[in-house]
């Protein structure tokens, strides 16, 4: 099997796994869970988004978030910008890599941002502009890249007619997500390995949710087609308001202890990963989908064993 020798994780569980959480996270507590993410290894770390307040009022505290903690040297910090009001605010907060959001059907996209896609990428020039006299660097976000919750398939040619938009604009680095678990590995295989023959001079990333229990099986697809960079959140905390029925992302524990047992490299501490999701069921006052947190590592039980 051809794999990649090592995997760069990009933790989201700050924004998109805080979002869909209706009980108030009180600010110092996110603050704290970005600074202890900070200390995992992770080199990429999904802050907040600079919505409208009223729209997820869970993230109303985007900017003393971004502006309250303390940055590790060596993570790159990353928030979600959907238009220019939410640019000026990351701008001001100091945030360096800007993630943009757009869906891969018109429907999601309509329910999401309530604008049809030719209008919502309309917005992103002057967000671009706004991006190059701050020097931050530019990511495209595609939702519902693999299957729409309203619309079902999302056909290749679609999905390349979106990126090609990004791409006319500049932007290179691509994040692609199944925002509500509808991937299988076969599509997330040819899928990728298409879009890396079509758009060669892209970076990629897989954002997979665990809704149907395929996101694990879609890494080893992605993997297998190149793709060396995957978003997961600790604790598999995670959800989308517009997508019905759509629950976490991958778990951070689940991906690195799996991508360690095949002798890939992501460069975090898996055991202070687990600590943070322990700390985050406190957080959120539920359980979590995390297998790892339930069932702890392969290692640990060749330990019980020996003990
Ligand atoms: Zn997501």
């Amino acid at each position: 099997m051809q794999l990649p020798e090592r995997v760069t994780i990009h933790e989201v569980c700050p924004r998109d796994g805080f979002q869909p959480e209706e009980r108030w996270i009180p600010t110092e507590e996110k603050i704290a869970i970005v600074n202890a993410l900070s200390k995992t290894g992770v080199r990429k770390i999904q802050l907040t988004s600079f919505v409208h307040p009223r729209a997820i009022p869970q993230l109303q505290d985007a900017e003393e978030v971004a502006t309250g903690i303390k940055r590790e040297p060596g993570v790159a910090y990353d928030a979600l910008v959907p238009n220019l009001r939410g640019a000026e605010r990351a701008a001001a907060a100091g945030v360096e890599v800007w993630h943009l959001m757009l869906s891969a059907s018109e429907s999601h996209n309509r329910a999401n941002g309530n604008r049809a896609i030719a209008e919502t990428l309309a917005g992103f020039p002057a967000v671009i502009e706004l991006a190059a006299e701050h020097g931050a660097e530019v990511h495209g976000g595609l939702a519902v890249a693999f299957g729409c919750p309203y619309e079902g398939e999302v056909p290749l040619a679609q999905l390349e007619k979106v990126i090609g938009e990004y791409h006319a604009m500049g932007v290179r680095h691509i994040s692609l997500g199944d925002t509500t678990g509808m991937a299988n590995p076969v599509q997330i295989y040819r899928t990728m390995s298409s879009l890396r023959e079509r758009f060669p001079d892209c970076a990629w990333t897989l954002h997979l949710h665990d809704t149907r229990g395929m996101a694990l099986a879609n890494v080893v697809a992605g993997l297998q087609a190149g793709i060396t960079e995957y978003d997961s959140a600790a604790g598999g905390l995670g959800g989308c308001p517009y997508a019905p029925g759509a629950t976490g992302n991958v778990a951070t524990e689940d991906l690195v202890h799996m991508l360690h047992q095949m002798g890939i490299e992501t460069g975090i501490d898996l055991d202070a990963v687990i600590d943070v999701a322990r700390r985050l069921r406190k957080t959120v006052g539920h359980e979590l989908e995390s297998r790892i947190l339930r069932a702890g590592k392969v290692t640990d039980l060749a330990e019980r064993v020996a003990a």
